[in-house]
Protein backbone atom coordinates (compact mmCIF):
# COMPACT_ATOMS: atom_id res chain seq x y z
CA UNK A 1 0.00 0.00 0.00
CA UNK A 2 1.37 3.55 -0.39
CA UNK A 3 1.98 5.54 2.41
CA UNK A 4 1.54 8.95 4.19
CA UNK A 5 3.82 9.37 7.12
CA UNK A 6 3.37 12.27 9.85
CA UNK A 7 6.08 14.43 10.63
CA UNK A 8 6.43 16.97 13.48
CA UNK A 9 7.33 18.31 16.73
CA UNK A 10 6.16 17.00 19.83
CA UNK A 11 3.02 17.67 20.76
CA UNK A 12 1.83 19.64 17.28
CA UNK A 13 -0.98 16.83 17.59
CA UNK A 14 0.34 14.45 15.63
CA UNK A 15 -1.65 11.31 17.26
CA UNK A 16 -4.48 13.53 17.46
CA UNK A 17 -4.72 13.84 14.02
CA UNK A 18 -3.71 9.75 13.28
CA UNK A 19 -6.66 8.95 15.09
CA UNK A 20 -8.74 11.64 12.99
CA UNK A 21 -7.83 10.17 9.97
CA UNK A 22 -8.43 6.51 10.96
CA UNK A 23 -11.60 7.08 12.36
CA UNK A 24 -10.97 7.15 16.15
CA UNK A 25 -12.08 8.67 18.82
CA UNK A 26 -9.78 8.03 22.06
CA UNK A 27 -6.81 5.73 21.69
CA UNK A 28 -3.34 7.08 21.35
CA UNK A 29 -3.70 10.78 22.47
CA UNK A 30 -1.55 11.80 25.47
CA UNK A 31 -0.45 14.93 26.23
CA UNK A 32 2.09 13.77 28.14
CA UNK A 33 5.57 13.96 26.09
CA UNK A 34 8.19 11.26 26.61
CA UNK A 35 5.69 8.64 25.88
CA UNK A 36 6.63 5.97 23.55
CA UNK A 37 3.93 4.00 21.14
CA UNK A 38 4.81 1.19 20.31
CA UNK A 39 2.50 1.04 17.44
CA UNK A 40 4.50 2.57 13.92
CA UNK A 41 1.99 1.76 10.62
CA UNK A 42 -1.51 1.54 10.45
CA UNK A 43 -3.67 0.68 7.53
CA UNK A 44 -5.94 3.10 6.66
CA UNK A 45 -8.61 4.40 4.18
CA UNK A 46 -9.83 7.62 2.87
CA UNK A 47 -12.46 7.53 0.29
CA UNK A 48 -12.47 4.01 -0.25
CA UNK A 49 -8.72 3.82 -1.16
CA UNK A 50 -6.43 2.22 1.37
CA UNK A 51 -2.98 3.11 2.55
CA UNK A 52 -0.53 2.83 5.13
CA UNK A 53 -0.18 5.68 7.79
CA UNK A 54 2.65 5.99 9.34
CA UNK A 55 2.96 7.91 12.78
CA UNK A 56 6.53 8.72 13.37
CA UNK A 57 5.73 10.91 16.69
CA UNK A 58 5.81 7.51 18.67
CA UNK A 59 8.75 8.67 20.51
CA UNK A 60 8.84 12.04 21.98
CA UNK A 61 11.99 13.46 22.78
CA UNK A 62 13.24 15.36 25.74
CA UNK A 63 13.63 19.05 25.17
CA UNK A 64 17.64 18.38 24.25
CA UNK A 65 17.08 15.53 21.90
CA UNK A 66 14.44 16.91 19.69
CA UNK A 67 16.29 18.08 17.03
CA UNK A 68 18.32 15.18 16.39
CA UNK A 69 14.79 13.28 16.60
CA UNK A 70 12.63 15.04 14.28
CA UNK A 71 15.33 15.02 12.02
CA UNK A 72 15.43 11.98 12.10
CA UNK A 73 11.76 10.88 11.72
CA UNK A 74 12.05 13.74 8.79
CA UNK A 75 14.68 11.39 6.93
CA UNK A 76 12.31 8.10 7.54
CA UNK A 77 9.94 9.85 5.98
CA UNK A 78 11.69 11.60 2.80
CA UNK A 79 13.28 8.17 2.38
CA UNK A 80 9.80 5.29 2.67
CA UNK A 81 6.79 7.71 2.31
CA UNK A 82 4.91 8.70 -0.77
CA UNK A 83 3.31 11.72 0.70
CA UNK A 84 4.33 13.56 4.18
CA UNK A 85 1.96 15.25 6.46
CA UNK A 86 4.19 18.10 8.02
CA UNK A 87 1.89 19.36 11.38
CA UNK A 88 2.75 22.35 12.85
CA UNK A 89 0.82 23.87 15.84
CA UNK A 90 -0.54 27.05 14.82
CA UNK A 91 -0.55 28.48 18.05
CA UNK A 92 3.33 27.87 18.42
CA UNK A 93 4.47 28.73 15.30
CA UNK A 94 7.41 27.85 12.96
CA UNK A 95 9.93 27.47 15.63
CA UNK A 96 13.39 26.60 14.59
CA UNK A 97 13.24 22.89 14.81
CA UNK A 98 9.94 23.49 12.35
CA UNK A 99 12.57 25.50 10.11
CA UNK A 100 15.21 22.82 10.50
CA UNK A 101 12.80 19.84 9.35
CA UNK A 102 11.53 21.97 6.16
CA UNK A 103 14.67 22.22 5.04
CA UNK A 104 15.11 18.44 4.92
CA UNK A 105 11.65 18.07 3.45
CA UNK A 106 12.00 20.20 0.93
CA UNK A 107 15.07 18.38 -0.25
CA UNK A 108 12.45 15.18 -0.93
CA UNK A 109 11.39 14.82 -3.98
CA UNK A 110 7.70 13.58 -2.33
CA UNK A 111 4.88 15.93 -1.69
CA UNK A 112 4.72 17.54 1.00
CA UNK A 113 1.62 18.95 2.71
CA UNK A 114 1.38 21.41 5.65
CA UNK A 115 -1.13 21.24 8.55
CA UNK A 116 -1.38 23.76 10.41
CA UNK A 117 -3.05 22.33 13.59
CA UNK A 118 -5.12 23.23 16.60
CA UNK A 119 -7.18 25.75 14.37
CA UNK A 120 -10.57 24.95 16.43
CA UNK A 121 -12.30 27.94 15.24
CA UNK A 122 -11.99 30.56 12.14
CA UNK A 123 -10.47 33.55 14.08
CA UNK A 124 -7.39 30.83 14.80
CA UNK A 125 -7.17 30.73 10.60
CA UNK A 126 -4.45 34.10 10.79
CA UNK A 127 -2.25 32.28 12.71
CA UNK A 128 -2.12 28.86 10.20
CA UNK A 129 -1.86 32.14 7.51
CA UNK A 130 1.50 32.84 9.42
CA UNK A 131 2.57 29.73 8.85
CA UNK A 132 3.03 30.44 4.79
CA UNK A 133 6.80 31.68 6.05
CA UNK A 134 8.12 27.80 6.03
CA UNK A 135 8.35 28.26 2.72
CA UNK A 136 6.25 24.99 1.93
CA UNK A 137 3.48 26.27 0.40
CA UNK A 138 -0.26 26.75 1.33
CA UNK A 139 -0.82 25.88 5.31
CA UNK A 140 -3.94 24.32 5.70
CA UNK A 141 -5.43 24.91 8.87
CA UNK A 142 -7.01 21.88 10.63
CA UNK A 143 -8.17 20.54 14.35
CA UNK A 144 -7.18 17.46 14.72
CA UNK A 145 -9.17 17.31 18.08
CA UNK A 146 -12.62 18.49 16.66
CA UNK A 147 -12.39 17.54 12.80
CA UNK A 148 -12.28 20.83 11.38
CA UNK A 149 -10.51 20.64 7.89
CA UNK A 150 -9.30 17.65 8.08
CA UNK A 151 -11.06 15.66 5.27
CA UNK A 152 -10.51 18.67 2.71
CA UNK A 153 -7.07 18.27 3.27
CA UNK A 154 -7.02 14.47 3.32
CA UNK A 155 -9.01 14.63 -0.08
CA UNK A 156 -6.06 16.80 -1.19
CA UNK A 157 -3.46 14.25 0.20
CA UNK A 158 -5.00 11.77 -1.80
CA UNK A 159 -4.99 12.97 -4.87
CA UNK A 160 -1.12 13.10 -4.34
CA UNK A 161 -1.06 9.39 -3.63
CA UNK A 162 0.02 6.81 -6.14
CA UNK A 163 -2.26 4.85 -7.00
CA UNK A 164 -0.98 1.47 -7.33
CA UNK A 165 1.89 1.19 -4.26
CA UNK A 166 4.92 -0.59 -5.71
CA UNK A 167 4.46 -3.94 -4.34
CA UNK A 168 0.90 -4.24 -6.45
CA UNK A 169 3.52 -3.21 -9.32
CA UNK A 170 5.04 -6.41 -8.70
CA UNK A 171 1.89 -8.09 -10.63
CA UNK A 172 3.45 -6.66 -13.92
CA UNK A 173 6.76 -7.73 -13.58
CA UNK A 174 9.98 -6.33 -12.78
CA UNK A 175 12.53 -7.30 -10.23
CA UNK A 176 11.28 -8.57 -6.75
CA UNK A 177 11.47 -6.83 -3.37
CA UNK A 178 13.70 -7.78 -0.62
CA UNK A 179 14.40 -6.08 2.66
CA UNK A 180 17.32 -6.85 4.39
CA UNK A 181 16.61 -6.36 8.60
CA UNK A 182 17.85 -6.81 11.75
CA UNK A 183 19.45 -4.88 14.73
CA UNK A 184 22.25 -2.55 14.25
CA UNK A 185 26.02 -4.68 13.91
CA UNK A 186 24.24 -8.04 12.69
CA UNK A 187 26.16 -7.63 9.43
CA UNK A 188 22.96 -6.48 7.16
CA UNK A 189 25.48 -3.89 5.01
CA UNK A 190 28.77 -6.19 4.95
CA UNK A 191 25.87 -8.74 3.67
CA UNK A 192 24.35 -6.35 1.02
CA UNK A 193 27.70 -5.52 -0.04
CA UNK A 194 29.21 -8.75 -0.17
CA UNK A 195 25.93 -9.60 -2.30
CA UNK A 196 25.97 -6.94 -4.64
CA UNK A 197 30.19 -7.08 -4.90
CA UNK A 198 30.79 -5.49 -8.66
CA UNK A 199 27.31 -6.58 -9.88
CA UNK A 200 25.47 -3.34 -9.12
CA UNK A 201 23.05 -3.28 -11.73
CA UNK A 202 23.00 0.28 -13.66
CA UNK A 203 19.30 0.98 -12.96
CA UNK A 204 18.12 3.48 -15.17
CA UNK A 205 18.43 1.08 -17.99
CA UNK A 206 15.99 -1.36 -16.55
CA UNK A 207 13.05 -0.32 -18.32
CA UNK A 208 9.48 -0.03 -16.23
CA UNK A 209 11.03 -0.59 -12.81
CA UNK A 210 10.42 1.92 -10.23
CA UNK A 211 13.18 3.34 -8.93
CA UNK A 212 14.21 4.86 -5.89
CA UNK A 213 16.71 6.30 -5.01
CA UNK A 214 17.10 4.74 -1.69
CA UNK A 215 16.73 1.05 -3.38
CA UNK A 216 19.34 -0.31 -4.74
CA UNK A 217 18.95 -3.29 -7.53
CA UNK A 218 21.57 -6.11 -7.11
CA UNK A 219 21.99 -9.04 -9.45
CA UNK A 220 21.91 -12.40 -7.85
CA UNK A 221 22.05 -15.80 -9.28
CA UNK A 222 21.28 -14.64 -12.61
CA UNK A 223 18.55 -12.17 -11.87
CA UNK A 224 18.15 -8.91 -10.65
CA UNK A 225 16.62 -7.82 -7.13
CA UNK A 226 15.48 -4.72 -5.54
CA UNK A 227 16.82 -4.12 -2.08
CA UNK A 228 14.34 -2.04 -0.62
CA UNK A 229 16.16 1.33 1.70
CA UNK A 230 19.57 0.44 1.05
CA UNK A 231 19.92 4.21 2.00
CA UNK A 232 18.91 3.27 5.53
CA UNK A 233 21.09 -0.02 6.20
CA UNK A 234 24.29 1.96 5.26
CA UNK A 235 22.98 4.77 6.84
CA UNK A 236 24.96 5.10 11.05
CA UNK A 237 22.39 7.30 12.77
CA UNK A 238 23.90 8.16 16.28
CA UNK A 239 20.84 9.12 18.60
CA UNK A 240 21.03 9.82 22.43
CA UNK A 241 17.65 8.53 22.73
CA UNK A 242 15.01 6.64 20.78
CA UNK A 243 17.36 4.84 18.52
CA UNK A 244 15.20 1.84 19.25
CA UNK A 245 12.11 4.00 17.98
CA UNK A 246 14.25 5.19 15.11
CA UNK A 247 15.32 1.28 13.91
CA UNK A 248 10.94 0.00 14.09
CA UNK A 249 10.20 3.06 12.26
CA UNK A 250 12.51 2.40 9.35
CA UNK A 251 11.69 -1.80 9.60
CA UNK A 252 7.98 -1.00 9.61
CA UNK A 253 8.23 1.43 6.52
CA UNK A 254 11.08 -1.13 4.57
CA UNK A 255 7.94 -4.22 4.71
CA UNK A 256 5.74 -1.74 3.13
CA UNK A 257 8.09 -1.33 0.25
CA UNK A 258 8.97 -5.04 0.11
CA UNK A 259 7.64 -8.38 -0.31
CA UNK A 260 9.75 -10.42 1.34
CA UNK A 261 12.35 -10.04 4.76
CA UNK A 262 15.61 -11.54 5.60
CA UNK A 263 16.19 -10.67 9.05
CA UNK A 264 19.76 -11.13 9.99
CA UNK A 265 20.81 -12.11 13.14
CA UNK A 266 24.49 -12.25 15.04
CA UNK A 267 25.26 -16.13 15.39
CA UNK A 268 27.94 -14.99 17.97
CA UNK A 269 25.44 -13.43 20.39
CA UNK A 270 22.12 -14.25 22.43
CA UNK A 271 18.83 -14.13 19.77
CA UNK A 272 17.40 -10.89 21.98
CA UNK A 273 13.65 -9.50 22.30
CA UNK A 274 14.99 -6.83 19.70
CA UNK A 275 15.55 -10.00 17.36
CA UNK A 276 12.57 -11.08 17.79
CA UNK A 277 10.42 -7.84 17.62
CA UNK A 278 11.80 -7.50 13.69
CA UNK A 279 10.55 -11.06 13.57
CA UNK A 280 7.14 -10.12 15.03
CA UNK A 281 6.88 -6.90 12.50
CA UNK A 282 7.74 -9.25 9.34
CA UNK A 283 4.79 -11.45 10.35
CA UNK A 284 2.84 -8.35 11.03
CA UNK A 285 3.25 -7.16 7.65
CA UNK A 286 2.46 -10.38 6.57
CA UNK A 287 5.49 -10.82 4.23
CA UNK A 288 7.77 -13.68 3.20
CA UNK A 289 10.29 -14.05 5.70
CA UNK A 290 13.63 -15.64 5.46
CA UNK A 291 16.07 -16.07 8.61
CA UNK A 292 19.75 -15.52 7.78
CA UNK A 293 22.24 -16.63 11.08
CA UNK A 294 25.60 -14.48 9.84
CA UNK A 295 28.83 -14.82 11.18
CA UNK A 296 28.62 -18.43 11.05
CA UNK A 297 32.67 -17.71 10.56
CA UNK A 298 32.57 -16.86 14.59
CA UNK A 299 30.50 -19.39 15.36
CA UNK A 300 32.34 -22.28 17.85
CA UNK A 301 31.63 -25.73 18.93
CA UNK A 302 29.49 -24.60 22.27
CA UNK A 303 27.89 -21.48 20.67
CA UNK A 304 26.55 -23.30 18.19
CA UNK A 305 25.03 -25.86 21.12
CA UNK A 306 23.47 -22.57 22.66
CA UNK A 307 22.41 -21.38 19.35
CA UNK A 308 20.28 -23.97 18.29
CA UNK A 309 18.99 -24.44 21.51
CA UNK A 310 18.11 -20.68 21.02
CA UNK A 311 15.92 -21.06 17.68
CA UNK A 312 14.23 -23.85 19.03
CA UNK A 313 12.88 -21.92 21.69
CA UNK A 314 12.64 -18.52 20.77
CA UNK A 315 11.92 -18.75 16.89
CA UNK A 316 9.42 -21.72 17.25
CA UNK A 317 6.56 -19.79 15.95
CA UNK A 318 8.32 -19.66 12.84
CA UNK A 319 9.75 -23.28 11.76
CA UNK A 320 8.52 -22.75 8.10
CA UNK A 321 10.34 -19.98 7.54
CA UNK A 322 13.90 -20.81 5.22
CA UNK A 323 17.11 -20.69 7.25
CA UNK A 324 20.72 -19.95 5.98
CA UNK A 325 23.69 -19.96 7.60
CA UNK A 326 25.99 -17.67 6.40
CA UNK A 327 29.06 -15.35 7.00
CA UNK A 328 28.77 -11.59 5.00
CA UNK A 329 32.47 -11.52 5.40
CA UNK A 330 33.76 -14.78 3.97
CA UNK A 331 31.03 -15.30 1.44
CA UNK A 332 29.95 -18.66 2.74
CA UNK A 333 26.26 -19.50 1.88
CA UNK A 334 25.91 -16.51 0.73
CA UNK A 335 24.96 -18.26 -2.68
CA UNK A 336 21.97 -20.47 -0.63
CA UNK A 337 20.23 -16.68 -0.32
CA UNK A 338 18.59 -16.86 -3.84
CA UNK A 339 16.96 -20.30 -2.99
CA UNK A 340 15.91 -19.25 0.06
CA UNK A 341 14.48 -16.13 -1.31
CA UNK A 342 13.07 -17.92 -4.25
CA UNK A 343 11.14 -20.11 -2.31
CA UNK A 344 9.51 -17.94 0.23
CA UNK A 345 8.52 -15.87 -2.51
CA UNK A 346 6.64 -18.65 -4.25
CA UNK A 347 4.80 -19.74 -1.48
CA UNK A 348 3.83 -16.54 -0.54
CA UNK A 349 2.36 -15.94 -4.15
CA UNK A 350 0.77 -19.29 -4.00
CA UNK A 351 -2.88 -19.84 -4.59
CA UNK A 352 -4.69 -23.35 -4.17
CA UNK A 353 -7.42 -23.50 -6.32
CA UNK A 354 -11.14 -24.13 -4.52
CA UNK A 355 -11.94 -27.60 -5.07
CA UNK A 356 -8.46 -28.60 -4.36
CA UNK A 357 -8.76 -26.68 -1.08
CA UNK A 358 -12.16 -28.29 -0.46
CA UNK A 359 -10.74 -31.52 -0.79
CA UNK A 360 -8.54 -31.11 1.87
CA UNK A 361 -10.71 -29.37 4.10
CA UNK A 362 -13.00 -32.52 3.40
CA UNK A 363 -10.27 -35.05 3.90
CA UNK A 364 -9.20 -33.39 7.30
CA UNK A 365 -12.94 -32.98 8.87
CA UNK A 366 -13.29 -36.46 8.28
CA UNK A 367 -10.44 -37.65 9.84
CA UNK A 368 -10.29 -34.64 12.49
CA UNK A 369 -13.61 -33.32 13.29
CA UNK A 370 -13.76 -30.56 15.58
CA UNK A 371 -14.48 -31.15 19.26
CA UNK A 372 -17.94 -30.75 20.54
CA UNK A 373 -18.75 -27.61 22.50
CA UNK A 374 -21.75 -27.18 24.64
CA UNK A 375 -23.32 -29.64 23.06
CA UNK A 376 -22.26 -28.13 19.70
CA UNK A 377 -19.92 -28.99 17.02
CA UNK A 378 -19.27 -26.40 15.00
CA UNK A 379 -19.00 -27.73 11.43
CA UNK A 380 -16.73 -26.00 8.42
CA UNK A 381 -19.52 -25.68 5.13
CA UNK A 382 -16.72 -24.70 2.55
CA UNK A 383 -13.47 -22.73 2.24
CA UNK A 384 -11.95 -20.52 -0.27
CA UNK A 385 -8.40 -18.47 -0.47
CA UNK A 386 -9.16 -15.44 -0.85
CA UNK A 387 -6.41 -13.33 -1.62
CA UNK A 388 -2.11 -14.60 -2.09
CA UNK A 389 0.34 -12.27 -1.01
CA UNK A 390 0.35 -13.99 1.96
CA UNK A 391 -2.24 -16.58 1.02
CA UNK A 392 -5.36 -16.35 2.89
CA UNK A 393 -7.97 -18.59 3.73
CA UNK A 394 -11.47 -17.62 4.47
CA UNK A 395 -13.65 -21.18 6.04
CA UNK A 396 -17.27 -20.79 6.03
CA UNK A 397 -18.52 -22.70 9.13
CA UNK A 398 -21.54 -23.27 11.52
CA UNK A 399 -20.35 -21.83 14.63
CA UNK A 400 -16.93 -20.51 15.85
CA UNK A 401 -14.15 -23.28 15.71
CA UNK A 402 -11.80 -23.01 18.73
CA UNK A 403 -8.29 -21.24 18.31
CA UNK A 404 -6.56 -24.25 18.78
CA UNK A 405 -8.80 -26.12 16.08
CA UNK A 406 -7.82 -23.40 13.71
CA UNK A 407 -4.15 -23.73 14.21
CA UNK A 408 -4.70 -27.04 13.88
CA UNK A 409 -5.93 -26.61 10.10
CA UNK A 410 -2.85 -24.12 9.75
CA UNK A 411 -0.74 -26.82 10.34
CA UNK A 412 -2.21 -29.58 8.21
CA UNK A 413 -2.06 -26.63 5.04
CA UNK A 414 1.44 -26.77 5.94
CA UNK A 415 1.76 -30.08 6.19
CA UNK A 416 0.56 -30.90 2.66
CA UNK A 417 1.31 -27.55 0.77
CA UNK A 418 4.47 -26.47 2.27
CA UNK A 419 4.48 -22.65 2.38
CA UNK A 420 7.70 -22.50 3.26
CA UNK A 421 8.96 -19.24 4.06
CA UNK A 422 4.98 -17.44 4.05
CA UNK A 423 2.84 -16.88 6.91
CA UNK A 424 -0.62 -17.83 6.40
CA UNK A 425 -3.79 -16.55 7.00
CA UNK A 426 -7.18 -18.01 7.98
CA UNK A 427 -9.97 -16.66 8.70
CA UNK A 428 -13.69 -17.60 9.21
CA UNK A 429 -17.05 -16.69 8.62
CA UNK A 430 -19.76 -17.69 10.92
CA UNK A 431 -23.29 -18.68 8.96
CA UNK A 432 -26.19 -18.21 11.10
P1 LIG B 1 24.85 -3.66 10.23
O1 LIG B 1 24.78 -2.64 11.28
O2 LIG B 1 23.84 -4.74 10.46
O3 LIG B 1 24.81 -3.14 8.85
O4 LIG B 1 26.27 -4.40 10.44
P2 LIG B 1 27.66 -4.24 9.63
O5 LIG B 1 27.54 -4.85 8.28
O6 LIG B 1 28.12 -2.85 9.72
O7 LIG B 1 28.60 -5.20 10.48
C1 LIG B 1 28.89 -4.96 11.83
C2 LIG B 1 30.23 -5.57 12.18
O8 LIG B 1 30.20 -6.99 12.05
C3 LIG B 1 31.33 -5.10 11.28
O9 LIG B 1 32.51 -4.93 12.05
C4 LIG B 1 31.51 -6.24 10.28
O10 LIG B 1 32.81 -6.31 9.75
C5 LIG B 1 31.21 -7.43 11.14
N1 LIG B 1 30.68 -8.56 10.34
C6 LIG B 1 29.65 -8.53 9.47
N2 LIG B 1 29.41 -9.75 8.94
C7 LIG B 1 30.33 -10.57 9.48
C8 LIG B 1 30.63 -11.99 9.31
O11 LIG B 1 30.00 -12.74 8.57
N3 LIG B 1 31.65 -12.50 10.07
C9 LIG B 1 32.36 -11.72 10.90
N4 LIG B 1 33.34 -12.30 11.58
N5 LIG B 1 32.12 -10.40 11.08
C10 LIG B 1 31.12 -9.83 10.37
Amino acid sequence: LPVLAIVGRPNVGKSALVNRILGRREAVVEDKPGVTRDRVAYKAEWNGRRFTLVDTGGWEPDAAGINAAVAAQAEVAIDLADVVLFVVDSNVGATATDEHVVKLLRRAKRPVFLAANKVDDVRQEPAASALWSLGLGEPYPVSALHGRGVADLLDLVMEKMPEVSAVAKQEVGGPRRVAILGRPNVGKSSLLNKAAGEERVVVNELAGTTRDPVDEQIELGGRVWTFVDTAGIRKRVHLQQGADFYASLRTSAALEKAEVAVVVFDVTEPISTQDLRIVDLVLESGRALVLAFNKWDMLDDDRRRYLEREIEQDLAHVTWAPRVNISARTGRHLEKLVPALELALDSWDTRIPTGKFNAFLAELTAAHPHPVRGGKQPRILFGTQAATRPPTFVLFTTGFLDPGYRRFVQRRLREIYGFEGTPIVVNMRVRE
